[in-house]
């Protein structure tokens, strides 16, 4: 979930554990995951700790949001297809 937190006068955007429910501050300690099969329904959670084992798709959370800042740019030619990991439909 993406919460935003208001920091005197910045809307600063956060995303919180789905597990545990606090901010995620370090990228590289956390992950973006979904119901294997699904389109949508992307959470995100804390490495290891709040991991329960669900048998889900997952990502590194810096490389998904990376990919997700690619697809949402230059009109969506970067992310995963420069990696040459999917091709775009
Ligand atoms: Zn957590």
């Amino acid at each position: 979930m993406i919460e935003i937190r208001y920091i005197g006068p910045l809307a600063c955007p956060f995303l919180l554990c789905a597990t545990c429910g606090l901010a995620i501050t370090d990228s590289s300690t956390a992950l973006a995951r979904w119901p294997e099969g699904a389109t949508r329904g992307v959470d995100f959670i804390h490495k290891g700790r709040c991991d329960d084992g669900r048998d889900c798709n997952t990502d590194e959370l810096d490389a998904f949001l990376s990919y997700l800042v690619a697809n949402t740019t230059a009109g969506g030619q970067a992310g995963r297809v420069a990696k040459g990991e999917i091709a775009l439909p």
